[in-house]
């Protein structure tokens, strides 16, 4: 068949490796000059199947209301006049029963375990180097509540499977030596030695040259400004390139992996997908004293952020995510927020990075209310969507690709999860 991947992110580029495996011809349109520039160019790394909990859970709404008009606040919901985002608002508060959190880790526990497994498998396969790191993730806690409240989460995700052991401050201090600055102030913390962490943006276009030089065809510079339905069925997109010359494509199948953007894409279709952009900062900073640098990929668990360090001819590296703030498609950079994120790594890392040379980034996190992605068939016989991903499109990537490139050859997926338009 020929199969035409809208979007090369990590979803886009993982999808065609896997639909190109199968035995198909796959053309990837992106209107960016090169693979994973959009959302999949500077996240936080990890490979977190332990970072399940969704933000939709029983102790939200609280903590929103809190947070409302903080400039600084780790989750911000600015207001708009903007229907989408007041129905993705409601959408998200149903999402917060402590039934619904469960089943919504459940599904991110499970495609999360399957996925991690197929990243190593593909490493195992290609050799592809994209600055991983195979030590586990340390989730710290500087809040008691918070620990607490972690409990249960960690617990289900043991229940299925996750290793995510519960450790002491005293353990946290002997996985990762760095964090003794801040030993007093640590309530508690839970380890997860089978995560991973990786540059993802070296990843996808590491893949994509592998996936290229497979036959895939890659066409950047080109804005898809159309989806064309004929019958029930996608006939054409439409795309503009940077010259300005308009084509149209054809295939036998479609997958939409274009991000937050997927939802503009579809709803002309009468298509609704329930994604709204969610945006997140990162902060990427030459190590100055690698004495005191983190080795292992931690999770801030009360500001919301994640730390990876990279170590490459790039330079010795720590990159620091986090943070979502609901505001429509705008991604200026908030210096509030930025000075924030590097006040924070200053108090728990001490000099370790040179500040004077933060390099600022954010990014659209394509954000479901329950944070599972949507993955599966559309209403559309030829149409098929890997999108959705949210806080977690780096860790579902492999798995959530190679997943639609079966179902996009009749095939069944290899993972128990709750994939669209088809019957459990
Ligand atoms: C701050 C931050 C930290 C994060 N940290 C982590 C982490 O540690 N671990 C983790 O698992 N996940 C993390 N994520 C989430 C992860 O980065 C995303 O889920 C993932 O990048 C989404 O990939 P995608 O392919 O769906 O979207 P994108 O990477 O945005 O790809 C979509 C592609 O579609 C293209 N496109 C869109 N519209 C059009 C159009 N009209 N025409 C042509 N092309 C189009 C875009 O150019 C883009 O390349 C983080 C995200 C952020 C923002």
């Amino acid at each position: 068949m020929r199969v035409i991947v809208l979007g090369a992110g990590l979803l886009g580029t993982t999808s065609a490796y896997y639909l190109q495996q199968l035995g198909h011809q796959v053309t990837v349109i992106d209107r960016q000059a090169t693979p994973g520039a959009e959302t999949s160019f500077a996240n936080g790394g990890q490979i977190s199947v332990s970072h399940a909990e969704p933000w939709a859970n029983p102790s939200a709404p609280l903590k929103l209301l809190q947070w409302l008009g903080k400039e600084d606040a780790p989750l911000l919901f600015r207001l708009r006049s903007d229907l989408r985002q007041w129905l993705w608002g409601l959408s998200f508060l149903r999402e917060c029963t402590p039934a619904r959190t469960r089943h919504n880790i459940r599904q991110i526990v499970q495609l999360g375990t399957y996925s991690r497994t197929m990243l190593q498998e593909l490493r195992r396969d290609t050799g592809i180097d994209y600055e991983q790191r195979t030590q586990g993730i340390l989730h710290f806690y500087t809040n008691a509540k918070e620990f607490d409240g972690a409990l249960a989460p960690a617990e289900q995700m043991r229940a299925l499977g996750c290793e995510r052991r519960v450790i002491s401050a005293d353990e946290a201090v002997a996985i990762e030596p760095a964090l003794k600055h801040i030993r007093s102030k640590l309530a508690g913390a839970t380890y997860t030695a089978e995560d991973e962490s990786g540059d993802a943006n070296a990843f996808a276009r590491a893949l994509a040259r592998m996936a290229q030089a497979s036959g895939v065809e890659f066409r950047m510079s080109h804005s898809i400004t159309a989806l064309r339905q004929t019958g029930g069925r996608i006939d054409h997109v439409e795309v503009t390139d940077d010259t300005g010359r308009f084509q149209r494509i054809q295939g036998d199948a479609f997958v939409l992996a274009a991000g937050s953007f997927s939802a503009l894409l579809a709803q002309p279709l009468g298509i609704r997908l329930p994604i709204y952009p969610a945006k997140g900062y990162s902060v990427t900073l030459p190590v100055k004293d690698a004495s005191r640098a983190y080795e292992t990929s931690l999770t801030d668990d009360e500001y919301k952020l994640v730390f990876s360090r990279y170590t490459s001819e790039d330079g010795d590296r720590m990159r620091i995510a986090g943070t979502a703030e609901l505001n429509g498609y705008d991604r200026d950079l908030n210096a509030t927020r930025c000075e924030a994120i590097v006040r924070r790594v200053e108090e728990l890392f001490p000099g370790a990075g040179d500040t004077s040379q933060a390099r600022f980034w954010t990014g659209l996190r394509p954000a479901t209310p329950s944070n599972v992605p949507i993955i599966g068939k559309s209403k559309l016989a030829n149409l098929f969507l890997n999108t959705g991903h949210g806080t977690l499109g780096w860790t579902h990537a492999c798995g959530s690709g190679k997943s639609i490139a079966r179902i996009v050859s009749g095939l069944k997926p290899e993972v128990d999860f709750a994939f669209a338009g088809m019957a459990a």
